[in-house]
């Protein structure tokens, strides 16, 4: 990904900022779309996962919806120009400011995550004399077996109604007069690289649509929610996710009548690989069992792997050379540097758990060396902060 021009181009930019490949989101979005297409899928973009103006308008312009879970995401997709009929909004806890702002703006559905949230979208609805389209989410008890931080499909997580609760949710909608049962909602986690976890899932779709088809409620929309995985080890090998297999999975296990939708809401999958953050190396610390290599990016701007131990994978880029190994101060570019060390790489926050890797193998690193934390692009940026008082995160494009 970082070739020698690339890397110059970074010489007058000041660190630590975001650098983004539109080239290969591009080519991201445009393989997703072209495998959901065959399938007729819908697919909506997780603004969570990034809200950067440019990722964004890049996502609007391949077609895809808005999958939101503020209220403040729900007015950055009707800002930026998301067809508000392809807006759903989900979250535990919608405000009643947040949920009258996606009711003012007819959004397509609210994905509800509890009865009483039925009733209070009910309410509300009234007072403006309309109709709220709802999708309920349901926690289908499927495991993902990632970071217990980010598997939300378990009986023991917050999210989504339980299935014995659905008699209530029964009862409730029948008795809600201004809300449309459009359909189900699940999410079962992040970071999902076994597919047999969604063919668990469709499994579970099946069971839970039979359960409304039978009591008279016909299922339009069946959302299967993200979570599709990356590989953090492998960027430059495997930049793009499979779509195809992924999508082929719920072609082939979900049972879709002709009636019916079927909506993803993908996230770290379409953004995750098109962006590194970039960061200058500030100091070299020799300890006696740890070499330490202190940059001048932190947790603060790249905070996963504070918070849930994530993997990113850490290059030396300016001694790199594109399929030549690397090359030491002063050699050839040609010649391909051995000479690898281990060390500590970390940030400049005043926290132990501001490090972003332990015994990574790098070349000899100096002062002023470019490190690139790669796969970036998912929950990086908009989990930026302010903690130390640290300025406001950068970027720098690619052209297209
Ligand atoms: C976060 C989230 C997503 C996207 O998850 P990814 O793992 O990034 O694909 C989709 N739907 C809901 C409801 C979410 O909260």
């Amino acid at each position: 990904m970082f070739d020698e021009r690339i890397v110059a181009s970074f010489d007058d930019k000041e660190t630590p900022f975001y650098y983004y490949d539109l080239k290969l989101l591009n080519q991201t979005l445009k393989e997703c779309r072209s495998a959901a297409e065959g399938h007729k899928f819908h697919i909506h973009f997780a603004l969570k996962a990034n809200f950067n103006q440019k990722v964004l308008a890049a996502v609007k312009a391949n077609g895809f919806g808005a999958d939101c879970v503020s209220g403040g995401e729900v007015k950055k997709a009707v800002e930026v120009g998301f067809d508000k009929k392809q807006i759903v909004f989900a979250g535990v806890g919608k405000s009643d400011a947040e949920i009258n702002f996606a009711l003012d703006n007819d959004i397509f559905a609210f994905n509800v995550e509890s009865v009483q949230e039925l009733e209070v979208i009910d309410q509300l609805a009234t007072a403006k004399n309309k109709k709220a389209s709802v999708a309920i989410r349901i926690n289908p008890n499927v495991d993902a077996h990632t970071h217990h931080y980010i598997t939300t499909g378990l009986d023991e997580n917050k999210f989504g109604i339980n299935s014995w609760d659905l008699p209530l949710v029964y009862d409730t909608l029948k008795s809600c007069r201004n809300l449309e049962f459009l359909g189900i909602h699940f999410h079962v986690g992040s970071q999902i690289l076994d597919l047999n976890v969604f063919k668990s899932l469709c499994i579970k779709v099946n069971e839970m649509q039979q359960w409304f088809e039978e009591r008279g409620m016909p299922v339009k929309v069946l959302n299967v929610g993200g979570g599709l995985g990356v590989d953090y080890q492998n960027p430059d090998e495997n930049a793009i996710p499979d779509f195809k297999s992924y999508f082929q999975i719920f072609a082939d296990f979900l049972n879709i009548k002709p009636h019916q939708e079927v909506h993803f809401e993908l996230g770290r999958a379409l953004v995750a690989q098109c962006s590194s953050l970039i960061s200058k190396v500030l100091y070299i610390k020799n300890g006696i069992k740890k070499n330490f290599v202190i940059i001048d990016a932190g947790m603060t701007e790249l905070m996963r792997p504070a918070l849930y131990q994530a993997y990113h994978k850490i290059e030396n880029v300016s001694r790199m050379v594109e399929g030549k190994g690397f090359k030491a101060e002063g050699e050839l570019n040609l010649i391909p540097h051995t000479s690898y060390l281990s060390y500590d790489v970390v940030g400049p926050i005043c926290e132990s758990s501001d490090c972003f890797g332990k015994g990574v193998e790098m070349p000899e690193t100096k002062r002023g060396d470019l490190i690139a934390l790669r796969t970036a692009g998912a929950y990086g940026e908009v989990m930026a902060s302010a903690y130390n008082l640290r300025p406001a995160i950068k970027h720098v494009y690619s052209e297209e």
